[in-house]
């Protein structure tokens, strides 16, 4: 996102100064940093290697790049893990925008998992159906499960702009800072973000035509500075990568339950203590998905997650 030197009007630093920046990408190499209105380089000591993407930290200047002192305290963080491992992958979101589309791109299966997972990190989401130009007769049964549990819901076309500026207008909120974008690729996330910032020359694929599916580009989280129009200071949005990067496994099993509204809210009624809602057949969630009042797909994303944590825990 090297927007250049832009400011021009800041006195220069002082060494030793610590000025406080926020991390808008991170590769192996070098850390990109917005001080104040201008994208700087950093450079972190090896003690800091989890700098992450949205981090403020504290930068002192030198010679020509900016020492990374400190990582401030994060409000929350998305973390990728596998088994034991975890990495952190963007940090400070005000919101996540889940993009989907219409018909096989819409997978829930993913969909549950990302709000499982920005529950747990007291993040809000919306959920942004994109493709709303094509035929959608499959989708809008599920959108209204998703409406049902109060999960703000946007469907657009951003090919043919269809609701577009409503979308610009949820990233206009001024409360919003840092917000990132997460959607299996072919679902349209760098049209979008090619829209937001066009010096972000995302690549974009083409949706393969066997499996219907995108096929994944990106492995690191990463910012662009887009710049909405009715807004003094920049919003940082951060690009996540695919699926893989919504293991649970650091999760406990109340925290995925709490990721799945109505499973915690039927659980508690169940009569079985520290239920994992499903072995026992008598187990109130399992009645509930028996009469319909949890849809089978979510009880299958939850089912994934809770066996995924307890696969995680025998390393
Ligand atoms: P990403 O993998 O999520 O980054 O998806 P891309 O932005 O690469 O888009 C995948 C394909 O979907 C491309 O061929 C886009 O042109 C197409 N696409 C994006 N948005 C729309 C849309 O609103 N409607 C339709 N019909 N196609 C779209
Ligand atoms: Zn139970």
């Amino acid at each position: 996102m090297a927007k250049g030197n832009r400011s021009g009007t800041t006195a220069p630093e002082r060494p030793g100064e610590l000025l406080p920046a926020r991390v808008i990408s991170v590769s192996r190499r070098n850390v990109k940093l917005l001080l104040e209105n201008r994208v700087v380089e950093g450079v972190s000591s090896r003690a800091l290697k989890d700098v992450t993407v949205g981090d403020m930290v504290a930068a002192s200047p030198g010679k020509d790049k900016f020492f990374i002192e400190e990582i401030l305290p994060r409000k929350n963080c998305l973390a990728r893990s596998y088994r034991e491992q975890q990495k952190s992958l963007a940090s400070n979101l005000d919101h996540v925008f889940i993009v989907t589309a219409v018909e096989s791109l819409f997978q829930p299966l993913f969909i549950d998992r990302v709000i499982g997972v920005c529950r747990s990190e007291d993040i809000p989401v919306t959920l942004v159906v994109n493709k709303a130009d094509l035929p959608a007769e499959t989708t809008v049964e599920t959108i209204e499960i998703y409406k049902e549990l109060k999960i703000p819901i946007h469907i657009m076309s951003v090919k043919k702009s269809l609701r577009w500026n409503e979308f610009l207008q949820l990233l206009a909120n001024p409360q919003l800072n840092v917000v990132a974008l997460a959607g299996v690729s072919g679902v349209g996330k760098s049209t979008i973000l090619n829209k937001l910032v066009p010096e972000a020359s995302r690549r974009t694929g083409e949706v393969s035509r066997k499996t219907g599916l995108g096929i994944q580009t990106t492995t690191l989280a990463v910012g662009y500075e887009y710049k909405p129009e009715a807004r003094v200071t920049p919003l940082l949005v951060i690009d996540l990568p695919g699926v893989q990067s919504f293991g649970v496994a650091h999760l406990s099993k109340d925290g995925v339950i709490h990721g799945f509204s109505e499973i915690e809210a039927i659980g508690r009624k169940c009569k079985f203590g520290n239920c994992s809602h499903m072995a026992e057949e008598e187990c109130e969630v399992k009645v509930a998905l028996e009469d319909g009042r949890i849809a089978f797909f979510r009880y299958e994303s939850y089912c994934r997650m809770i066996e995924e944590i307890k696969e995680a825990r025998k390393y």
